[in-house]
């Protein structure tokens, strides 16, 4: 029996670990199938306090890992739930063929990348469509070739940025005329003489399924209704995340988009159920608030152990 299983190991999971580790709670941590989640995928994180020069997302969760590990976080890699039952407790998340059985569970599962949701993405995602220049941009297929990044937040604006390295030009195809991304990230892009932004654009299609590769994208003026063809070998999405929640649906109160819905801090709907970061955030989405919202939760449940002892 376990006191605190946490499910997630992105900045709010490692966070909680390190706290609840400190509390001596011994917390175990199910990293899921992307240990260290999404900010894995990032490249220099710039806007995490206490790192002047930027840190490497990759290195900035080891060191977090660690950390909470030094004070006696377990961790269980690559461990994924599939289900969960908390209509009584102990709590049973069910990971395959094992269950385990926690008296607290803290729910750090983060969000997954946004799908355009057309047939032919799916059917060309690895042969050119890709969700994480920080992964795919340096491949050979990209290099000195057109390059499109869907999208109009930091994360396109950070993408269309990055592949300026690799691809002979990059086009940031957005749905209106105006970036949603930060003053800073959105400069920084535009400014960018690699980068050309298509603004009023949806994607229509992603060309060539029968190639069984990317050529291009086939584009709609959402403010002419004009269509065109725009010549790449890469498309890069970044529209945004959706929460990594569907397991808990029917089990605590979610909200229509999927995310949990907290009703005091970070309680759920369910007593020992808690939940931080991406999977909670729909608003700020930071690396450092998903850190403090970890911390959170951490503090809830150790206080809420502690009233029941
Ligand atoms: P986001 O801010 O939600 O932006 C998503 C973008 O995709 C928006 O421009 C949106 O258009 C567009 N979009 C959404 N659905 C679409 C669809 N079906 N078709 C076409 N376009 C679509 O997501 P994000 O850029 O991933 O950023 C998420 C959070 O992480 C933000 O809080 C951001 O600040 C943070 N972040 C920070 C950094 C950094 O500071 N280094 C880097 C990356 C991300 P509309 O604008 O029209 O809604």
């Amino acid at each position: 029996m376990e006191n605190v299983v946490i499910i997630g190991s992105g900045c709010a999971g490692w966070t909680s670990a390190l706290y609840t580790a400190r509390a001596n709670l011994e917390p175990l941590v199910l990293t899921g199938a992307q240990p260290g989640g999404l900010l894995t995928t990032t490249s220099i994180v710039e806007n995490y306090p206490g790192f002047p020069e930027g840190i490497d997302g990759t290195e900035l969760m080891v060191n977090m890992q660690k950390q909470a590990e030094r004070f006696g976080a377990r961790t269980e890699y690559g461990a994924r739930v599939t289900a969960v039952d908390f209509s009584s407790r102990p709590f049973k998340l069910f990971q395959d063929d094992e269950v385990v059985e926690a008296k607290t569970v803290i729910i750090a599962a983060g969000a997954s990348h946004r799908h355009l949701g057309l047939e032919s993405e799916s059917q060309l995602e690895t042969k050119g469509v890709t969700y994480c220049a920080t992964c795919d941009g340096a491949l050979p297929m990209f290099r000195n070739q057109p390059l499109v990044v869907v999208g109009g937040g930091d994360s396109a604006c950070e993408e269309a940025s990055y592949l300026t390295r690799f691809g002979s030009k990059v086009y940031l195809v957005h749905r209106r005329d105006e970036l949603r991304a930060s003053k800073i990230m959105a400069e920084r892009a535009l400014a960018n003489e690699k980068i050309e932004p298509v603004w009023d654009s949806v994607v229509e299609e992603i060309t060539d399924v029968s190639k069984d590769m990317v050529t291009g994208v086939r584009l709609k003026n959402v403010k002419t209704g004009a269509t065109s063809q725009l010549d790449c070998a890469g498309v890069f999405i970044a529209i945004g995340h959706v929460p990594n929640t569907q397991i808990f649906d029917g089990q605590i109160d979610l909200a229509e988009d999927g995310y949990i819905n907290c009703r005091q801090g970070t309680y759920t709907s369910v007593d020992g159920v808690f939940a931080a970061g991406d999977c909670v955030d729909r608003v700020y989405r930071q690396a450092i608030t998903a850190a403090g919202s970890g911390c959170a939760a951490a503090i809830d449940a150790e206080r809420f152990l502690a009233a029941e002892s």
